[in-house]
């Protein structure tokens, strides 16, 4: 390219050279001494075509150096467009989580002693009202507005600050401000709840957006600013997961969790695959005869570095990645093996998760895990949630069927624990309705909680459903349910989740007996 330039711009010289060159031969040629007439014409000729060259290279080299700082300057503008496209969000005109990142780093080095360095995570997507179907020019009009709200937010906290787009869905603010100033992290994070506390209002309408806000602080210069974003996005999604605060502060146990999550979500599909998540049984016992009638199957998983981790831990991970269903028919097969060496009459309920009752194969899984196992149908109890019944309910209800015209029990699990509608009570024929440990609690203590309770109960005999009360955990609970008409119940009580063995040697000592007797008779043949 750079030659071709050379070769453009020279051009019009080498013309120029070529009619000197021409004159000059044509002088050379002529007699010495000479002064004719033809020698001043071609003198004068030689000067006229050495001017013209030179016009013509100097009008050339003009022209071209025109073009090339045109190019210069369209390329500046496109390369300052592409910066600002790469560095600046679209809809806001902020700029992004990259630069938001330098922008911290080189505040962070600049502070001084009584100056704190605040990164707020501002998600707002998390909490537009679900089912919200937005256009995208009603979301970018929305980030636009709520860009400005947090902008006079800032400004009226008159101290040092920068807004940002963040990677996730929301925004990104960082605030640096002093001791004298009167100014706290929670303060920053209140002003912006107040501030969209009323609906946004955009050209194309108004919407209500409750933001979840999470923030780090930092007072050092040396702070590891990457990690004190990462922080602030750790507390966002925090406030997200548990849903209970809006705005969460930065709080070192958080990483700690994060970092025992990843162990846990990168060890567990092994862990399935290497039997170690495995069923303990909770007993279930009839609180009038006080005899035990059922068992239910908790999985436990016992990690070599961890410890017992419990399914409150690792079951969610597993229903976020779909380990969820070769758990669950593990769960179901080892339970329906192990239950089945117990006395006849003992009932096995079994938990089973939205993802297993909604795949293709349920019905051959359930049918392999009893074949297998030997457990007649009619010993066996699955029990479903709220949250299963919410996923599609009529798909949900047709597979119920099935599965109970198959001949296992259904169960209704945690009732009391959510919305709790009554008319799930009565839109399917349970055999068995569990109520929560956190509604048998509230109506031990409360009257109104009491009633109804009782109401569920009416519900339920008049369905043909039976009664069973989770959490049991006092003499005292057990005697007012009893007398309120509750007959069947689980708790710490009674018996938390033990392995099969514990429950055969707690519970069916004889058959221990029975079963050690054969053993030591065997080993007495000659
Ligand atoms: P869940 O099905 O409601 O199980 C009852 C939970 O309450 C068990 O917790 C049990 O240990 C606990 N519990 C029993 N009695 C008492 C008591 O008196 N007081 C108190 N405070 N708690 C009591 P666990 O074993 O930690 O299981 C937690 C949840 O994990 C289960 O709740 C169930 O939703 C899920 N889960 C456990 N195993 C499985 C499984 O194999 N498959 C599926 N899909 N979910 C499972
Ligand atoms: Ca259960
Ligand atoms: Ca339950």
């Amino acid at each position: 390219m750079r030659f071709e330039r050379l070769l453009k711009l020279l051009f019009p010289a080498l013309w120029g050279g070529l009619a000197l060159a021409a004159g000059l031969a044509a002088l050379a040629l002529l007699p010495a001494g000479e002064d004719t007439k033809l020698t001043r014409i071609l003198q004068h000729g030689l000067a006229l075509a050495l001017l013209i060259a030179a016009v013509i290279w100097i009008r050339h080299v003009n022209a071209r150096s025109k073009t090339w700082k045109n190019r210069a300057r369209e390329n500046a503008a496109q390369a300052q467009d592409l910066a600002l496209r790469l560095n600046h969000d679209n809809a806001t005109g902020l700029i992004n989580h990259k630069v938001f990142a330098e922008r911290v780093r080189a505040a962070a080095t600049g502070l001084s002693g009584n100056q704190t360095l605040c990164v707020v995570s501002i998600d707002l997507e998390s909490r537009w009202p679900s089912g919200t179907t937005f256009t995208t020019a009603k979301d970018e009009a929305l980030l636009a507005a709520s860009t400005d709200l947090m902008r006079h937010v800032a400004d009226r906290l008159e101290v040092c600050y920068c807004l940002a787009r963040s990677a996730g869905k929301g925004f990104s603010l960082m605030v640096a401000f002093d001791e004298d100033q009167g100014v706290s992290a929670p303060d920053i994070a209140k002003a912006i709840t107040d501030v969209f506390l009323r609906p946004v209002q955009t050209a194309l309408g108004a919407s209500l957006i409750s933001p979840v806000i999470g923030y780090a602080v930092s007072n050092t210069p040396d702070q590891d600013t990457a990690e004190l974003i990462n922080n602030a996005n750790l507390a966002v999604a925090n406030a997200s997961e548990t849903s209970r605060w809006r705005t969460v502060a930065y709080k070192p146990i958080m990483r700690e969790e994060l970092d025992r999550r990843t162990i846990v979500e990168n060890a567990l599909s092994s862990a399935i695959e290497a039997n170690d998540c495995l069923p303990h049984f909770q007993p279930q016992f009839n609180l009038t005869t006080g005899r035990i009638y059922g068992v239910e199957a908790l999985a436990r998983w016992y990690h070599s570095d961890l410890g017992w981790i419990s399914p409150l831990e690792f079951i969610p991970i597993a229903e976020g990645n779909g380990d969820i269903i070769s758990l669950g028919w593990r769960i179901l097969e080892t339970s329906c093996s192990e239950v089945q060496l117990l006395p006849g009459d003992l009932s096995l309920s079994v938990n089973l998760s939205v993802a297993q009752l909604l795949s293709d194969d349920v019905m051959t899984m359930l049918e392999e895990c009893l074949d297998r196992s030997g457990l007649p149908a009619s010993r066996l109890k699955l029990e479903v949630t709220e949250a299963t019944l919410m996923s599609d309910l009529k798909r949900v209800q047709t597979i119920l069927n099935e599965l109970r015209a198959f001949g296992v029990g259904i169960s209704l699990d945690d009732f009391g624990a959510g919305y709790s509608a009554l008319s799930y009570l009565t839109d399917f024929h349970w055999d068995e309705i569990k109520i929560d440990r956190s509604l048998a609690t509230r109506a031990v203590k409360d009257a109104k909680q009491r009633e109804i309770l009782k109401l569920v109960l009416g519900i339920a005999e008049t369905m043909g459903s039976e009664v069973m009360i989770e959490g049991i955990e006092t003499v005292e609970q057990r005697d007012i349910l009893v007398d309120l008409g509750c007959t069947r119940g689980q708790g710490y009580l009674f018996g938390g989740p033990m392995a099969i063995d514990d429950i055969s040697t707690l519970f069916f000592p004889e058959r221990q007996r029975l079963a050690q007797a054969r053993i030591s008779g065997i080993s007495r043949l000659p």
